[in-house]
């Protein structure tokens, strides 16, 4: 029989405590370096690549876990030592997670390895879909790919907005519409290989948080890849399309797919955030002394305190069941991948929104982290689908109707 339990394997625990570690004695020493310097963390990187953290193979294992925890776990203790180097660092896994979903083995093979770089020249890939006009509505991309038969090769040409690791990755990985009138269901995805020509992304997007994260709008301007670039290959693009005019949904429901997959690792992130700004407001509480007492003595604080610990750990819980569910296949009959993501989202803002104010004057100066901690848990309520979008999934797949 089936038993049910919350307590973590051995393999998970030495997983979340060898991260830690490394968040811990690496990651959060560094910080306010990299958020004052906006520039992303080469060094860091290479130190993550060294231990394993970084590289096909850590993530791999992650997704063998058949639990599906090793990456919420993974992302929370790395996203606690610090928000923007934490993307760094796990940003190309967007881009590999695209080749991976979409692609066929011999593209994995070919492509996977230069997201990555080596261990000693590590180097970073991009996930390219938001555009100045298709942010939550994906169906508007203007970005176009047109096949050249006589070369076999795509072109592209279009604007991609917001892409992290835009420019300076080695690996491009580009969303474009193949045949427009189809919506979001005549989108397909292609590799842009290193050094390719057109592809150029001369803006450098100065943040209000993750600044040690770069992200860039990224330009095409005839952009020619090879055919073998279009993840998934042609012949299965065609089918795709061919589906898709005759009204049937398979496509855009695979899309769905796999946004309920990716969002609770990005809610995981969250929780990292909420977590470092909540044990650092508890320990603050305790030292801190007004009125001749420590101010946790007052209900007020540590009320808030007892608010913010029963948030994260119920945000967790929605995380991880998401996750358990995306590894064993389960139906996402509620949208539970995006409850999982705005649940965490709305959580890092609300508890490190009250990290500041616990710690009065000193929240808001750059003296300790929690301003930053503020700063960074904004963007979880925006990117991989804002907090009305994830809502909009929920009621559809709660309701089956077409909310708009
Ligand atoms: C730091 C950062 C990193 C990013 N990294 C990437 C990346 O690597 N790759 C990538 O492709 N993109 C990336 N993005 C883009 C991100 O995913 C988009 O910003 C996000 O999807 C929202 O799109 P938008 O900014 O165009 O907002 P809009 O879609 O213009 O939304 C504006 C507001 O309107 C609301 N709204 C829109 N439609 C509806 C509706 N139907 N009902 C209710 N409210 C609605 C939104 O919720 C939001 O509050 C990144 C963005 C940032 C800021």
């Amino acid at each position: 029989m089936a038993e049910f339990s919350l307590d973590l394997s051995e393999e998970q625990r030495d997983l979340r405590d060898w991260v830690h570690g490394f968040a811990a004695e690496v990651v959060r020493p560094a910080a306010a370096e990299w958020d004052e310097r906006e520039e992303t963390p080469w060094p860091i990187i290479q130190e993550a690549a060294k231990i394993g953290l970084y590289g096909f193979e850590f993530l791999a294992n992650c997704w063998a876990d058949p639990t599906g925890l090793s990456l919420p776990i993974a992302n929370e203790e790395l996203f606690w030592g610090d928000a923007g180097i934490g993307l760094s660092i796990f940003g190309t896994s967007l881009a590999v997670a695209a080749i991976y979903g979409s692609g066929e083995p011999d593209q994995l093979v070919e492509w996977v390895p230069q997201c990555f770089g080596d261990a000693a020249n590590p180097a970073v890939a991009a996930f390219c879909t938001t555009e100045p006009e298709a942010g939550s509505d994906v169906g508007a991309m203007r970005t176009r790919a047109v096949y050249d038969e006589a070369r076999d090769e795509w072109v592209l040409n279009g604007q991609k907005a917001f892409a992290t690791n835009g420019g300076i990755a080695n690996v491009h990985v580009v969303t474009a519409s193949v045949d427009p009138a189809l919506g979001a269901r005549g989108q397909a995805a292609f590799v842009v290989p290193p050094g390719t020509p057109g592809l150029t992304a001369t803006r450098k997007l100065h943040k209000l948080g993750l600044r040690a994260s770069h992200t860039a709008d990224v330009f095409l301007d005839d952009v020619r890849v090879p055919g073998r670039c279009l993840l998934g290959g042609r012949e299965a693009l065609l089918e795709r399309l061919d589906r898709a005019r005759s009204g049937q949904r398979a496509a855009s429901q695979a899309a769905m797919r796999t946004f309920e997959l990716s969002r609770p690792t990005v809610g995981a992130q969250a929780i990292g955030i909420a977590r470092a700004a909540y044990e650092y407001a508890l320990e603050y509480a305790k030292g801190r002394v007004q009125f001749g007492r420590p101010i946790i003595e007052n209900q007020a604080v540590a009320f808030a305190l007892a608010d913010m610990r029963t948030e994260i750990d119920a945000a967790r819980l929605l995380v991880w069941r998401a996750a358990w569910m995306g590894r064993n296949n389960r139906t996402f009959e509620a949208g539970e991948g995006s409850m999982s993501k705005l649940k965490a989202g709305e959580v890092a803002v609300a508890v490190t929104e009250k990290a500041v104010q616990i710690l009065g004057g000193a929240g808001y100066v750059r003296d300790h982290p929690v301003e930053r901690w503020y700063r960074d848990a904004k963007i979880y309520t925006i990117f991989e689908g804002t907090s009305e979008i994830q809502r909009l999934v929920v009621s559809r797949a709660i309701s089956g109707m077409q909310i708009r």
